[in-house]
């Protein structure tokens, strides 16, 4: 048996054997609750999107206010300005936030792949949980639009990881060495930041 907190969304899941009877089971995750408890209260802290918080955007804090005037959203002097009503605020900062990220995304992966000699399909984004970009074998590019809320060097760490499969479609020696030759250096403060702070990312949005 199994017991897991999931980070990126606070599930608590209970992996049992076929063979397993469930009475034993929930006798057993009931002697797991302080473990449970812990883990629970050990999660990301809910950022709900509003007025008055402040949101990491590509590493710059950015303190949200309602505009009395103009349309959308816009960035200035450290504020991102969004229209009213109040209700809406989150939405237009989240379809902000992914504008930002497709845009950066794009071209931040073309700028490496031009450094790389190597061509690239189609990048897109979207909110993947398992992982934070993906290559295909005909060049497509897919990321989470949620790294555009890391540090500069997380995103552009991992889209040299991926524009680094299309010059090997594995994570072998080779592969670690086109890595570090196109960024520079080794990822390994960056892969650090993702395993400590990555799921706090999923908690964006959510009120609670
Ligand atoms: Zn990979």
């Amino acid at each position: 048996m199994r017991l897991s907190v999931d980070p990126r969304d606070g599930g608590v899941r209970l992996i049992l054997p076929g063979r397993a009877s469930i009475r034993d089971a929930l006798r057993w995750v009931e002697g797991q609750r302080p473990w449970v408890e812990k883990a629970l209260a050990a999660l990301p802290l809910p950022q709900p999107i509003r007025a008055g918080e402040t949101l990491h955007v590509a590493g710059e804090p950015l303190l949200i206010e309602i505009a009395a005037r103009g349309r959308g959203v816009r960035r200035e002097d450290g504020r991102l300005l969004v229209a009213g009503p109040e209700e809406l605020v989150a939405n237009r900062i989240l379809r902000w936030l992914k504008a930002q990220a497709a845009e950066r995304l794009e071209a931040d992966t073309r700028r490496y792949a031009a450094l790389a000699g190597v061509s690239i399909g189609r990048v897109s984004i979207g909110d993947p949980r398992a992982r934070w970009g993906s290559c295909s074998s005909t060049g497509d590019i897919r990321y989470s639009w949620r790294l555009i809320l890391a540090p500069p060097a997380v995103l552009e760490s991992t889209v040299v990881h991926e524009v680094a499969h299309r010059l090997h479609m594995d994570h072998s020696p080779d592969f670690h060495a086109a890595v570090r030759k196109l960024l520079g250096r080794d990822p390994i403060a960056e892969r650090a930041w993702l395993r400590a702070h990555g799921s706090a990312l999923y908690w964006l949005g959510r009120d609670s």
